[in-house]
């Protein structure tokens, strides 16, 4: 398979205007160097605490906030060389749907009138054939299409993320990057939901970059998964050796925390100490050292670079970690 997107050295840093009470501070570095591929038709997840850098790396690699430095590259293309004009006409093959449909949606316009704009945008559908198109969509995305003449606030939650899926799609993209798409449903919902983009991932042969906080909603969707750290990449694997496996003392953390369907598997629950720190002045070396409960000196000193070893080489599971084998082995001890 191929690397229908790749990202490499992306910064996103955003300057604090006029400072804090009147002193000069550093930017927030929201997104700090982060590189990683998309293969085309699968799901890469990106998970992590609000804040870690998760969105700001999605709205980086479409350009809706003009990424700091580093390279984007989609089919081929260098998305950061682009002008204004023809990333928008990119946007056609790199579509976004976000958290909440109805922000992203026109209240005062009826289905009909949504799909059609997004399709007028693109000049993909000749106006003469939008109506049978609109109903195609309303169709695949499980609503009916006698709905199309009806308004977003006639429609539940659930049906309204559906519109946002019908609207991406009726420009027919290669790739769809969702950001929190499902977390604002209940549960049962975004179960349908979840399973409606599998579908369609399958039908239409699409690649997905999944952003989300829920781990249990990126087990459900993803190939793969990376985890973020304020602003890094603290490890990135294939789903199964992520969940099975995970090497990084974060994202140990992290799964610890999502509970074990079967009660009589035993888990080791890791409690981190402290809040995340701020991301104006990330701690120096391993970012997680200030939380982490196996930190030593070199971790206060040295940024860990994302890495693999004989034993992940297989699968291509990478962990930024210094000590990923002490850790493994036993020979490193969490301290109190
Ligand atoms: Fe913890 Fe050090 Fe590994 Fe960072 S490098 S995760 S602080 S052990
Ligand atoms: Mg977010």
């Amino acid at each position: 398979t191929t690397d229908l997107l790749k990202v490499r050295n992306l910064k996103q840093y955003f300057p604090i205007k006029g400072g804090i009470l009147g002193r000069k501070v550093n930017d927030v570095k929201a997104v700090d160097d982060i590189s990683f591929e998309v293969k085309a038709g699968e799901t890469l997840s990106i998970v992590g605490e609000s804040g870690c850098g998760k969105s700001t790396t999605g709205r980086a690699i479409l350009r809706l906030d003009e990424p700091t430095s580093g390279e984007v590259e989609f089919d081929g293309k260098d998305l950061l060389a682009l002008s204004k004009k023809d990333m928008r006409k990119m946007r056609k093959n790199l579509q976004i749907i976000f958290q909440d449909p109805y922000a992203s949606i026109n209240p005062r316009q009826t289905v009909r009138q949504i799909l059609s704009e997004a399709m007028n945008i693109q000049g993909v559908v000749p106006k003469d054939k939008q109506e049978d198109r609109i109903k195609e969509l309303m169709d695949t995305v499980g609503l009916g299409p006698h709905q199309i003449d009806r308004f977003p606030h006639e429609f539940s939650g659930g049906q309204r993320q559906r519109i946002g899926i019908a609207r991406a799609l009726s420009v027919d993209p290669q790739m769809i990057i969702c950001d929190e798409s499902v977390s604002a449903l209940d549960v049962s919902i975004q179960a349908q939901v979840l399973n409606l983009l599998k579908k369609l991932q399958k039908e239409l042969d699409l690649t997905y970059l999944f952003i989300s906080h829920d781990l249990g909603v990126v087990r459900h969707i993803s190939d793969r998964v990376l985890v973020m750290y304020l602003g890094k990449i603290v490890e990135i694997a294939d789903k199964k050796s992520l969940f099975d496996n995970p090497k990084h003392p974060y994202t140990k953390t992290l799964l610890s925390a999502i509970p074990v369907p079967d009660p009589t598997v035993k888990k080791e629950q890791i409690i981190l100490k402290g809040d995340v720190p701020s991301p104006i002045d990330p701690p120096s070396g391993c970012r997680f050292h200030t939380r982490c409960p196996f930190a030593t000196d070199k971790c206060k000193n040295e940024d860990p670079e994302l890495r693999t070893n004989d034993d992940l080489m297989a699968s291509g599971h990478r962990a930024a970690c210094h000590y990923i084998e002490e850790i493994e082995s036993g020979e490193m001890q969490p301290h109190e």
